[in-house]
C-alpha cells in the first residue's frame, strides 16, 4: 500500500480539490506499476462520486497526455484539424467532413478507433474497403495528410498509455460512464495529435453512449474547457442520435453511403450534421465564414468532384482500391436480403437505436466479443425516418444479412425496436446545440 495514495484517495472521497502533483503521482505510480491497481480503483470511483474541478480535469488530462508519445504536424503545411465523435449508430461522418473540408483547404488527421459497444467503429468501416491499410507508423500518417489533406488510422500503443490502464480499470470498477473520465480519456488522445484545432460530435438520444442530453452537454462543455485551457480552439455540436444517421447501418454499406454523398446524393440528415462539423472545422481553422457561405463552400467541393477525388486519392495511399468509388460490387456484399416491413399502417414515431446498433452486430456487422470476425456486407439499409407516414407491409429496412441462421431473431428485434403510432410526431433537429469558449447555445443555423 502506497501511503501517499491512501491520502489522496481519502481526499478525492471527502470531496476534496487535489493538487497537480497528487494528480500527476496517481497517474505515474500507475504507469509505473508502483501503486496497486486496487487503490487507483478506490480513487477512480471517489472521481466518479465526487468529480473534479475544471482544473483538476485540466491537469488530469495533461498528466496522462504527457504518459506517452505525440504526434508533431509542424512539418505538415496548413491548418489541421481533427473531428471526433462520441459515436452512434450509422455514423460515417468522418468520410464524408474530411474530404470536404480538405477540398476547401483544410487537412484533416484523424486517429479513430474500433467499434464500442452498439456504436460502429470507424476503422472497422474503413476495412470494409479492399486492400485498406489502417495501421500508419507516424511517417506513413504524415506523407498521406501531406498528399492527400486527409488520414484516418488507429492510433499507437504510445500515445496516451495512462488512458489504457485507466480504461481497464474503469472497465472493471462501473466507473465507465463517468463524464470527467470520459473527457480526460478522449481529450488526451486528441492533444497526442498536434492539431491546431480540435471539432467534436457529442452525440445524444438512444443510439448514443451518453442518451441524456444534460449529460450529452456536461462532457462537452468539460471537452471544450479541456481543449481552450490547453491552447487548442476547441468547438463542439451536440448531434441527434434518435435514429441511425442516414440510410446506411453497416460497414460495407457506410462505405457506400459515404460515396453517394461525395457524388451529391447524401441524404438531408446526413449532409445536416456533416456540414454543421464541417463549418465548426472552418471556424477552428481560424476561418472567418457564415454557415450559409460554408455550406456553399461545401456544396461546391462535392459538385465539381474535388471531395471525391480526395477521398480517391486518401484510399489509394492508405493501401485500399479506390475503384471502389465506381463500382460498389467491388465492396463485401451480404449474401441474404430480406425485407423488414410495416405491421401496420401509421407514422414512425420511435426508433429504439441502440437496439437497432446490437441488431447490427447479431447480423455480423460489429462484434459480440473482442476477436470476432466482422461481415463487412452485413447491415442495414433504412427507408423510413422518424416522422415518415407508411402503410402496413411498405418496406421500412433491408436487412443485409450474413447470418442467416439469426436473422429471424433480428427481424424480431427490428420490430420492438421500431414504434408506429397514429400520430404524426414532429421531425427532429439533427443538431441542437453549439458549445465553445463563449459557453453553450441551441444550434442558430
Ligand atoms: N471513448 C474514449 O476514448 N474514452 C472513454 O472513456 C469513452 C469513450
Amino acid at each position: 500500500m502506497t501511503n501517499g495514495m491512501y491520502e489522496i484517495i481519502s481526499k478525492k472521497r471527502d470531496g476534496l480539490e487535489l493538487d497537480r502533483e497528487e494528480i500527476s503521482f496517481v497517474v505515474s505510480g500507475l504507469v509505473g506499476g508502483e501503486i496497486p491497481d486496487y487503490q487507483v480503483a478506490a480513487w477512480l470511483m471517489a472521481v466518479y462520486i465526487r468529480g473534479l474541478s475544471e482544473r483538476e480535469l485540466a491537469d488530469l488530462t495533461e498528466i496522462m497526455l504527457a504518459s506517452g508519445d505525440r504526434i508533431s504536424l509542424d512539418d505538415v503545411p496548413g491548418k489541421k484539424i481533427d473531428k471526433h465523435s462520441t459515436g452512434g449508430v450509422g455514423d460515417k461522418i468522418s468520410f464524408i467532413v474530411a474530404p470536404v473540408v480538405a477540398a476547401c483547404g483544410i487537412r484533416v488527421p484523424m486517429l479513430s478507433g474500433r467499434g464500442l459497444g452498439h456504436t460502429g467503429g470507424t476503422l472497422d468501416k474503413l476495412e470494409a474497403i479492399p486492400g485498406m491499410n489502417v495501421f500508419l507508423v507516424p511517417r506513413q500518417f504524415l506523407q498521406v495528410l501531406a498528399e492527400t489533406g486527409m488520414v484516418i488510422c488507429g492510433q499507437t500503443d504510445n500515445i496516451v498509455p495512462a488512458d489504457k490502464k485507466i480504461y481497464a480499470l474503469r472497465d472493471a470498477t462501473a466507473t465507465v460512464g463517468c463524464i470527467p473520465l470520459i473527457a480526460s480519456s478522449i481529450m488526451s488522445k486528441k492533444l497526442a495529435l498536434g492539431t491546431d484545432g480540435i471539432v467534436l460530435d457529442v452525440k445524444t438520444g438512444s443510439g448514443a453512449s451518453i442518451q441524456d442530453e444534460q449529460d450529452s452537454l456536461r462532457l462537452c462543455r468539460a471537452m471544450v474547457a479541456i481543449g481552450e485551457r490547453a491552447g487548442r480552439p476547441t468547438i463542439g455540436i451536440i448531434s441527434n442520435m434518435n435514429e441511425p444517421l442516414g440510410r446506411a447501418v453497416g460497414n460495407s454499406l457506410e462505405i457506400i453511403e459515404s460515396i453517394e454523398a461525395l457524388k451529391g446524393r447524401g441524404p438531408e440528415d446526413l449532409l445536416q450534421v456533416t456540414y454543421a462539423l464541417g463549418y465548426c472545422m472552418l471556424r477552428a481553422a481560424g476561418i472567418k465564414t457564415s454557415f450559409a457561405q460554408a455550406c456553399e463552400m461545401f456544396r461546391e467541393a462535392i459538385a465539381s468532384g474535388r471531395a471525391l477525388d480526395i477521398f480517391r486519392s486518401f484510399i489509394a495511399a492508405q493501401g485500399g482500391d479506390p475503384r471502389v468509388c465506381d463500382d460498389y460490387s467491388l465492396m463485401p456484399s451480404a449474401p441474404l436480403q430480406v425485407e423488414f416491413t410495416a405491421p401496420a399502417s401509421g407514422f414512425i414515431t420511435d426508433i429504439d437505436t441502440f437496439s437497432v446498433g446490437m441488431a447490427a452486430i447479431d447480423i455480423g456487422a460489429g462484434r459480440r466479443k473482442k476477436d470476432d470476425a466482422i461481415a463487412f456486407g452485413s447491415g442495414f439499409i433504412f427507408h423510413v425516418r422518424l416522422g415518415d407516414r407508411i402503410a402496413k407491409g411498405q418496406t421500412i429496412v433491408t436487412v443485409h444479412s450474413d447470418r442467416p441462421e439469426r436473422t429471424p431473431d433480428v427481424l424480431e428485434r427490428l420490430g420492438r425496436a421500431i414504434r408506429i403510432g397514429p400520430r404524426c410526431a414532429a421531425k427532429p433537429k439533427m443538431v441542437l446545440y453549439l458549445v465553445d469558449k463563449d459557453g453553450v447555445r441551441p444550434w442558430p443555423y
